[in-house]
Parts: C-alpha cells; sequence; structure tokens
C-alpha cells in the first residue's frame, strides 16, 4: 500500500506502507477516492493536521478485511468514511447526552483510538468499522466523497432551526456553502442567495438552486434583501466561510430573532459582537461536525437525485503522486470546488 504523509509547510512524501491488518474493531478499505478539503489545504500550509488520520477525510471506498462479525457490514461492501452512532460510554454518553457523544467528535477529526495512522490520501486504510457508513446502490462511488461535507451542511441546516418558508442567506461557495444552499432549497426556503466574489462559482449556486448571487454584501444583496422580506432581513444566515469579518458582515443580514450560523470546524470566531446579536434579539449559532442521522438524510437525498452533488466535483481526478502539486493549486474559484484525488492505481 501507499499513503501520503506531511514532512513539513507545502510538503509530502508518498511512501510506501505494509499491508493493513484489522484490530478488534476495525475494517481494513481499499480507498477508491479521497476528496481535498479545506482543512487538507490549511494542513497542507502548517505543515501539520489535527491528527494524521484528518489529512485526507473525505474517503470513499471497499472493506477488504473486517477483524470480527459486524452485523451490518462485509467484505466487498462499499462505505465511506463517516461516524458511527454514539458510543453510550463516554462522559456526555453517560450522562444522557448522546447527542454530543465525545467519540463521535473524535471520529470525524480521526482522533478515535480505533483511527489510522495516516489520512485517506492512501491506497489502503483502517478504521472503526462502526464509522464506516454503506453507500447506497444508486450513489456512484465518486459523487459519495460529498457525503461528508453533505452531511456537514445538512448538520448546519439542522443546527439553525430552519423552516420552512424562510429567506436563507448563505456566504461563501465552497462545497460546504454550495451544499448548504441547496438543503436549505430542498428543505422549503423561500428564497436561497448565495453571496460570493468569484462570478463563476455564483453561477453554479444559481444552476444548484439559488435565487439569486452577489459578491457580497455591497454588491445589492442588502437591496435584494428589503425587496424580498419587507426590509426585515434574512430568517437564517450561514457562514460558509473562514474569513472573521463574515461573521460581522452576515450579523448586519439577519432580521430581528432570526439566526446566524458558523458553520464546519475551522472557522475563526473573533469578532462576534454580542451588541448586534442583541439589538436583534438575534441568535447566533454553532454548527460542529455532523451526526450519523445526518449522513442518512443526506445519502437518502443523494440517492433519489434530490440533492445533486457531482457539479461540484472537478471533472478530472487527480492522481495520488499529483497530490502536492493539486494542494499547491490556490487557484480553486474558477471551478467546481471539490478537487478528488483518485487513489488506486
Ligand atoms: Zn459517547
Amino acid at each position: 500500500m501507499r499513503f501520503a504523509q506531511l514532512i513539513g509547510s507545502r510538503s509530502l512524501e508518498i511512501l510506501p506502507g505494509p499491508d493493513p491488518e484489522a484490530r478488534p474493531g476495525q475494517a481494513v478499505v481499499e480507498i477508491d477516492y479521497c476528496g481535498i478539503g479545506g482543512s487538507d489545504r490549511s494542513a497542507w500550509v502548517a505543515g501539520e493536521a489535527a491528527s494524521p488520520a484528518w489529512f485526507g477525510h473525505e474517503w470513499t471506498g471497499r472493506i477488504v478485511q473486517l477483524a470480527h462479525d459486524m452485523p451490518d457490514r462485509f467484505v466487498g461492501q462499499r462505505v465511506v468514511a463517516a461516524v458511527g452512532p454514539s458510543c453510550g460510554q463516554c462522559r456526555p454518553c453517560a450522562f444522557g447526552a448522546p447527542a454530543n457523544c465525545q467519540r463521535v467528535l473524535e471520529q470525524i477529526v480521526g482522533l478515535d483510538p480505533l483511527a489510522a495512522s495516516h489520512g485517506g490520501f492512501a491506497t489502503h486504510t483502517v478504521a472503526d468499522a462502526r464509522r464506516l457508513a454503506p453507500v447506497g446502490e444508486a450513489i456512484d462511488s465518486r459523487d459519495a466523497v460529498l457525503t461528508e461535507p453533505a452531511a456537514v451542511a445538512a448538520h448546519a441546516i439542522r443546527r439553525s432551526g430552519f423552516m420552512l418558508g424562510d429567506v436563507v442567506v448563505v456566504l461563501g461557495t465552497g462545497t460546504i456553502g454550495l451544499l448548504t444552499a441547496e438543503l436549505a432549497r430542498i428543505g422549503g426556503a423561500a428564497a436561497v442567495v448565495s453571496v460570493d466574489h468569484a462570478s463563476a462559482r455564483r453561477e453554479l449556486a444559481c444552476d444548484l438552486g439559488a435565487d439569486a448571487a452577489f459578491a457580497g454584501v455591497n454588491d445589492g444583496l442588502t437591496a435584494w434583501l428589503n425587496d424580498h422580506t419587507s426590509g426585515l432581513g434574512a430568517d437564517v444566515v450561514f457562514v460558509c466561510v473562514d474569513a472573521a469579518e463574515a461573521i460581522a458582515g452576515g450579523l448586519g443580514l439577519v432580521r430581528p430573532g432570526g439566526v446566524i450560523v458558523a458553520v464546519g470546524v475551522g472557522n475563526q470566531i473573533e469578532n462576534l459582537s454580542v451588541t448586534a446579536l442583541l439589538r436583534r434579539e438575534a441568535d447566533f449559532r454553532v454548527s460542529l461536525g455532523y451526526k450519523i442521522d445526518d449522513v442518512r438524510r443526506v445519502q437518502t437525498l443523494m440517492g433519489a437525485d434530490q440533492l445533486r452533488v457531482r457539479p461540484l466535483l472537478q471533472p478530472v481526478d487527480v492522481a495520488l503522486d499529483q497530490l502536492a502539486a493539486a494542494l499547491n493549486n490556490e487557484n480553486q474559484s474558477s471551478g467546481p470546488p471539490k478537487v478528488v484525488v483518485r487513489t488506486s492505481a
């Protein structure tokens, strides 16, 4: 087997390794595809990831070995890296808060006890078998790399308290932003507005169902919101970009009593104005990762072709040996947001 290992800022090696063996609770997966996420680009620049297994975590493949009998897993099954059910043993679980299971959060960032010593930019890996979500017949293996980002977006929608008929603004048209806008549309938003400086991405957002897209707050967005909400503002604003100033900009768009949600695990929330929230009696919420239930919901929507993910994928795969070049390519704003690494030979 071969795997990518970060060895410093903007530096990695593709190394040979021994064929992985499944320890109790684990499965060995032959990886087919791994998406490059925002956290991978951050790790590439920093020279290290939150954990070795976190560098390349949007992977999909097939189970080739199981440690022991798993009732709903089998060798040959197509799977995607996700999270398992709540563990029942950590402190939040033990005290009746399984929705905040610590093990699930550890699995997301590759810090659980059964995590591999490397990420999914590899031909093979091991993982806790319980966190491998089966890929349904109707879902293409390559499309399945967007299961995890879609689950992140679905979790953000749930955290927002979004309701049928809401007017929604999504800041950012990266993978998470586009998927959040799509899911809001599917969920019955009265209107969805995407915001991004990249014009090609604004077009993509509209192709995927956004009613309007603007380059920024001062580019007609405020006027559009005034026209469409009787001057009130958006019911929900999702902040799907890392820029700290986006929170302040987003707050200005929320209606009195509305909600602003910071999505994902990488947001730097530094200049949140409690006064601005107070004046509107608006809620600020965070969304961290996703749950097994979010995975199930987005898989259903992907399988029914309601959630269209393929337009988000760059059409040409990157080979494992081209990973460094792909990570160095900063100019990602002109095409579809998701670069897909084909890890098999
Ligand atoms: Zn737990």
